[in-house]
């Protein structure tokens, strides 16, 4: 398998390459050559995901050192599981799939331990410590720091705006030890990712820290996705003889793209239909056709305030015109006022507690008119756990969300933080100084 730049179809990067890199040379995004098909014949929905993921990935791995490792790394980045609970007391066949199980109680926490995962094998003849620099709005940072925590040959710097994300997210960046440091930027995020920018552009930083990216649109992130639909759709394939559809929070289009992956690889998927908020650009885009990218407004749902999701650039290559893209995509946009509603109403039909992320899914998935609610088994990502987001859900429901185990045991620890300026200078000296830090 060779991987393309979104802006260079004639690419042909090795897995390891685009791993390593992070974004294509010619700053598009990497996306395989073609993608694979997969006989879904043969797999099994039951198994767990650790022994699914490998079979799913193979093709993807295929001509790659990597390949070799590829059980293993399943065996660490899946050792935690994405189940499927059926809403009760509903009329239509409906399904959430939770992904927050992980130590953040996030989705992001496949992907980045995933990648990690791969790093850290790509990684392991090289000699120097490898500094992994983050900007980070809320969720990825916690991920991150999760999983690169305590592995050898890595140090984590993380950089969030002070004071802009929630107190639980702010818990999650900066309750690490050792080799994970956290940076409270005077500034926006705007600023925390301007400096991230400067850093990698700044090739005496770059050589002296070793700098590499985790972000998102690392396509290591994107893969292990694309696993949690299939396992998904096979398990309901197997019990009921029919291909589910999916509705999707979305933000950046990380998951929806490895969904999308995952139906044209050959997976049983029916329609697929993504659930942003009050940023519309993709609504707007799937509505006129016109791309009209725009600065994110704030939300109850802050990881979906996107206003300029960068992983369209691989939609836009599997769906080049709007025709094409509407034919295998919807998008819904859900206000903050849908939101509240949502949380609200879903937890007095059938007791669910769902994170504004998730709510703004069955709220999408409320708009879809009752034939198509009831001519298919719809399952909705939910991609964060509701305790992540106490300040807004307790006051609607009117009750104290317990936070899962994992997530406890993290905000049970001590805060360690720096604060530093918004600026490269400020930046290189909080660098050098967690270089010096064991
Ligand atoms: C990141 C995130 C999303 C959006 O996912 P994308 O892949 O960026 O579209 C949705 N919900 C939660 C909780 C997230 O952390």
């Amino acid at each position: 398998m060779k991987y393309a730049s979104t802006r260079d179809p004639a690419l042909a990067a090795g897995l390891s390459t685009a791993l390593a890199d992070g974004l294509a040379p010619d700053g598009g995004l990497y996306l395989p050559r073609a993608l694979p098909a997969i006989d879904a014949s043969g797999l099994e929905g039951r198994a767990p995901l650790h022994e699914l993921a490998p079979r799913l990935l193979a093709p993807f791995f295929a001509g790659d050192p990597l390949a070799r490792a590829l059980s293993a790394i399943c065996v660490e980045a899946f050792d935690f599981p994405a189940p499927l609970a059926t809403v009760q007391g509903s009329p239509e066949r409906l399904s959430i799939l939770e992904l927050f199980h992980g130590p953040t109680a996030a989705f992001k926490d496949f992907g980045a331990r995933f990648l990690a995962a791969c790093l850290a094998r790509l990684h392991a003849a090289d000699q120097r410590t490898l500094t992994v620099l983050v900007a980070t709005s809320g969720d990825t940072g916690g991920a991150v720091a999760a999983a690169f925590h305590g592995r050898t040959g890595f140090r984590v710097v993380l950089l969030y705006p002070e004071g802009r994300v929630s107190p639980v997210q702010e818990r999650q960046l900066t309750c690490w030890d050792g080799n994970v440091t956290s940076l409270a930027v005077r500034g926006s995020f705007d600023d925390c990712q301007r400096m991230v920018k400067q850093a990698f552009g700044e090739a005496r930083l770059r050589e002296e820290f070793a700098l590499t990216s985790a972000n998102s649109i690392n396509i290591g992130r994107l893969l292990p996705q694309l696993v949690l639909f299939a396992a998904a759709a096979l398990r309901i394939r197997d019990a009921e003889g029919v291909a589910p559809s999916f509705v999707i929070p979305s933000g950046n289009l990380g998951l929806a793209t490895a969904c999308t992956w995952a139906r044209e690889a050959g997976l049983p998927i029916g329609a697929i239909v993504l659930a942003h908020n009050a940023n519309r650009t993709v609504p707007d885009f799937l509505a006129d056709g016109n791309w009209r990218p725009r600065p994110s407004v704030a939300t109850l749902a802050s990881a979906m305030d996107v206003g300029d999701p960068s992983n369209m650039e691989r939609l836009m290559a599997l769906y080049p015109t709007r025709g094409a893209m509407a034919g295998g995509l919807r998008a819904v946009s859900i206000d903050d006022a849908g939101i509240r509603a949502a949380i609200r109403a879903e937890f007095a039909r059938a007791g669910l507690m769902l994170c504004p992320h998730s709510a703004a899914g069955l709220a999408a998935y409320r708009t879809l008119p009752e034939a198509e609610r009831r001519g298919a088994h719809w399952v909705v990502a939910a991609t964060a756990h509701p305790a992540k987001f106490p300040e807004t859900v307790e006051p609607l429901l009117g009750r104290r969300v317990e936070p899962p185990p994992a997530l406890a045991a993290l905000l049970g620890r001590p805060s360690r933080v720096s604060r530093i300026d918004a600026g490269i200078d400020a930046l290189a000296a909080a660098l050098r100084e967690a270089a010096c830090t064991p």
